[in-house]
C-alpha cells in the first residue's frame, strides 16, 4: 500500500511538473483556452504543493523546494499561478500538517500558513513591479530565505528540524542557486519556444524566396477537399529559357534572380491588391502562381505591369532578356473546381509556350460573365 502511495506520489509530481512548464508558456500554448489552463494551474499548485512538502520531509529546506515551481512562475510573470498558490497553498499544507503532525499545535500551524501567505503575497508584488527576470528571481530568492528562517525559528520550539547557523546559510545559498538556475531555465524555454514558433512559420514558406511553398499550395488549392464556392482567379507563371540562363551565369545567380523575379511579383501584385485577397507560391523550380480572389477586372493591367518590369531589365552585364510566359484562369468557369482551374492555366501557359514565349494568355470568360 505504501508503495503504491509513493509512486503514485512521484507520478503526480511527474505529471504537474510537465504540464506547469507547458502552463508557463500560458500565452503561447494555451492561447484562447483560458479555462483549459486554469484547470491546469489549479491542478499543478494542489499537486505541487503536496508533493513537494511530502517528498521533502527529510531534505535539508522544506520550503525552498516548495517554492521552486514559484520562482519559475515569478520568472515568467504569471500572475494566475501565483495567485492560485496564494488561495491552495494553505489548505494542502494545512491538511498535510494535520495529517502527518498531528501533535503541532494550532497557533504554530496558523503562524506557518500566515507567513506562507505573507511570502506569497509579497512575491507577487515583486512578479508586478519588478521588470528585469533575474533581479525578480533573485529578491524572490532572498525573500524566501527569510520566511524559511523565521518558520524554522518557530518550528524549533515544536518538533523535529532543529536548524543551526550554518544550515540557514547552506538554505540561503541553495535559494539564491534554485533562482539563478530558474533564471537559466526559463531563458531557455523561452528561446526554444521561439525557435519552435519559427519553425512553424516556415513550414509552409519556400526558403529562397520567401513566397509560400508548394505544400502551402496543396493545402490551399490543389487538394481537391479544399474546393470551394468562391471566386478565385489562377495565375501560372514560368520564367523562360531559365536552364539556359542558369547554364550561362551559374546557379548561385539564377537563385539571385529567381528571388528578384519572386520580389517584383509580390510588388506589383500588392500594389494592385488587397493583403487578403492574393497569395503567391513558389510552385516548382521557376515557376510561380498567384490566386487573387474573385473574378478580376483589371488582370490585363497587372500583367502589362509584369510584363514591362521585366521588359526593363537588365541582367549583369549582358544584354539578356528575361521573360515570363503566364497562363490565367477562372474557377468559376469550372463549376469552381481548383484543380480543373489549374489545369487550364497550366495548357494556357503550355500554349504560350508553344507560340513563341514572352506572352500571357487569359480564359475566356462567357460574355454574360465578362465585366
Ligand atoms: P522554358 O520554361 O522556357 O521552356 O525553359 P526553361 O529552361 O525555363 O525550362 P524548364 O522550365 O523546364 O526548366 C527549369 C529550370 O530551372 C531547370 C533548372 O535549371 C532551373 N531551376 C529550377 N529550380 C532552380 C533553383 O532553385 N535555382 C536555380 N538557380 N535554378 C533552378
Ligand atoms: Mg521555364
Ligand atoms: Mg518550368
Amino acid at each position: 500500500m505504501l508503495f503504491v502511495y509513493h509512486y503514485g506520489i512521484i507520478l503526480i509530481f511527474a505529471v504537474s511538473t510537465i504540464l506547469s512548464l507547458l502552463s508557463i508558456q500560458e500565452n503561447r500554448i494555451f492561447i484562447g483556452k483560458p479555462m483549459f489552463s486554469n484547470l491546469i494551474y489549479g491542478f499543478c499548485c494542489v499537486a505541487f504543493t503536496y508533493n513537494i512538502v511530502s517528498l521533502s520531509r527529510n531534505f535539508l529546506s522544506m520550503e525552498t523546494l516548495y517554492y521552486m515551481p514559484l520562482l519559475v512562475m515569478i520568472a515568467f510573470r504569471s500572475y494566475w499561478f501565483t495567485f492560485l498558490s496564494a488561495v491552495t497553498a494553505p489548505i494542502v499544507l494545512s491538511l498535510y500538517l494535520s495529517f502527518w503532525y498531528p501533535n503541532y499545535s494550532g497557533v504554530l500551524v496558523i503562524k506557518l500558513i500566515t507567513s506562507g501567505l505573507f511570502t506569497v503575497i509579497l512575491l507577487m508584488l515583486i512578479t508586478l513591479v519588478i521588470k528585469s527576470r533575474l533581479f525578480r528571481i533573485l529578491i524572490s530568492a532572498l525573500i524566501v530565505s527569510l520566511v524559511e528562517f523565521y518558520q524554522n525559528t518557530i518550528l524549533n520550539n515544536g518538533q523535529s528540524l532543529n536548524y543551526e547557523g550554518f544550515q540557514i546559510f547552506l538554505t540561503f545559498l541553495g535559494n539564491i542557486a534554485l533562482g539563478i538556475f530558474v533564471y537559466w531555465l526559463s531563458n531557455k524555454i523561452s528561446q526554444i519556444t521561439t525557435d519552435i514558433q519559427k519553425k512553424l512559420l516556415d513550414y509552409d514558406r519556400d526558403e529562397l524566396t520567401g513566397l509560400y511553398n508548394y505544400r502551402r499550395l496543396n493545402k490551399d488549392i490543389l487538394n481537391v477537399a479544399s474546393q470551394s464556392t468562391s471566386e478565385l482567379t489562377l495565375v501560372i507563371i514560368d520564367i523562360d529559357y531559365f536552364k539556359k540562363f542558369n547554364d550561362t551565369y551559374g546557379h548561385t545567380y539564377g537563385n539571385i534572380i529567381l528571388q528578384l523575379v519572386a520580389t517584383s511579383v509580390k510588388q506589383i501584385v500588392s500594389e494592385r491588391f488587397k493583403r487578403s485577397e492574393y497569395k503567391i507560391y513558389r510552385y516548382g523550380g521557376e515557376e510561380l502562381i498567384i490566386t487573387l480572389n474573385g473574378t478580376v477586372t483589371d488582370i490585363n493591367v497587372m500583367l502589362e505591369e509584369l510584363r514591362l518590369l521585366f521588359n526593363n531589365l537588365s541582367i549583369k552585364d549582358h544584354n539578356q532578356q528575361l521573360t515570363l510566359s503566364i497562363g490565367v484562369s477562372f474557377n468559376k468557369n469550372h463549376n469552381f473546381d481548383n484543380l480543373a482551374t489549374f489545369k487550364k492555366a497550366d495548357s494556357l501557359l503550355y500554349k504560350v509556350k508553344k507560340e513563341g514565349r514572352d506572352n500571357y494568355l487569359i480564359e475566356l470568360l462567357p460574355k454574360r460573365q465578362r465585366s
